[in-house]
């Protein structure tokens, strides 16, 4: 920490993109978090930056993190819906994901050709060229949030009934933003809950669960802080799309650092859409108006990762506290 410019503390972005570069000596004296995780087994290399194999000590931790936020549901109205890591790419199309984050879309294509053109795509896959000319989008994308899968569905049953509904969502997520940082992956799971009803039912949700996450980060003993967040937004009509969203409070990011030395890495998300979705979607609350969303959710590699970090890789001597809130039986 000690040699971090004044550059790397005032900004979040500061060597977001930036390959790093290690001589092999720095290497040995000094490995990164990713090559601890990697020579750990916790993290297994596919050959491809951002995407990775876990151990079963490492799945063990993202279950009990997602069991942890799970267990919020309890003794609440509460409906589990799970879907596949893919949706409808018409769906996505309609939610305007293609406006606001092209770049870091994950879309499916296969092979849609003939005889002849396969064998010109095999020709060319022997010869190293380009064979992607008879490769066409399917009618599926790689889901880039869990909660998107969602609003369809419940649009479709008519209107909310009269206390809203609470939709508890459980999904692997694509974003195509390769990254050697281990916080940076190109699929990685959300656990959220999802509230849709009126403005006061979904500010109220938000509330409650900002104090829940801090509570369950006392609970897992980890540094945290709440801050005002924005997505992601792409381009120049971005920049006046993250202005207003910073501007009337829609995000908030549960931050914990430790993970990536330069900044702290966001775990966990609390939004108010406002009426953006149940406007595209058409959800009405039970007097008939547009009724508004909020969604709930955790990163859980990223907590994992975290969890490892503050309390290293082994997880039967994490403090007593932490494997209780986390496991009753396994590790305590
Ligand atoms: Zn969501």
């Amino acid at each position: 920490m000690s040699t971090q410019t004044e550059e790397q503390v005032a900004g979040f972005n500061v060597a977001e993109v930036e390959v790093e570069s290690f001589d092999e000596d720095d290497e040995l004296d000094n490995p990164t978090y990713m090559q601890q995780l990697l020579a750990a087994g916790l993290l297994i290399s596919t050959g491809v930056d951002g995407l990775y194999g876990r151990s079963q000590v490492f799945e063990d931790v993202v279950e009990g993190i997602s069991d942890l936020i799970g267990a919020w549901g309890e003794g609440k109205q509460v409906e589990v819906l799970r879907f596949p890591p893919a949706m409808s790419r018409q769906v996505l199309e309609e939610s305007g994901y293609w406006a606001n984050f092209p770049d870091q879309l994950g879309a499916v294509f296969s092979f849609c050709g003939n005889e002849r053109s396969h064998q010109r795509l095999l020709k060319c896959l022997d010869n190293k060229e380009d064979w992607t000319e008879d490769v066409k989008p399917t009618r599926i994308v790689m889901t880039p949030v869990a909660c998107y899968p969602v609003y369809g569905v419940m649009a479709a049953r008519g209107p909310l009934p009269p206390g809203g509904r609470l939709v508890d969502i459980f999904s692997y997520c694509c974003r195509y933003e390769p990254s050697n940082q281990p916080e940076r992956m190109l699929m990685f799971r959300q656990r959220e809950f999802v509230r849709m009803g009126t403005p006061a039912q979904i500010l109220a949700f938000r509330d409650e669960w900002i104090e829940h996450a801090k509570l369950m980060m006392r609970w897992l003993q980890l540094p945290s802080s709440i801050g005002v967040a924005n997505d992601p937004f792409f381009g120049r009509t971005g920049k006046l799309l993250i202005d207003s969203q910073r501007e009337q409070q829609l995000k908030f990011e549960l931050l914990i650092p430790g993970v990536n030395p330069d900044k702290v890495t966001a775990c966990g998300s609390f939004n108010y859409h406002r009426d953006k979705f149940s406007s595209l979607w058409k959800i009405q609350t039970d007097t008939g108006e547009t009724a508004h969303t909020g969604c709930c959710g955790f990163g859980l590699e990223r907590l994992a990762l975290s969890l490892f970090k503050h309390h290293g890789f082994d997880p039967k001597v994490w403090p007593r506290g932490v494997r209780e809130t986390l496991w009753s039986n396994k590790y305590a």
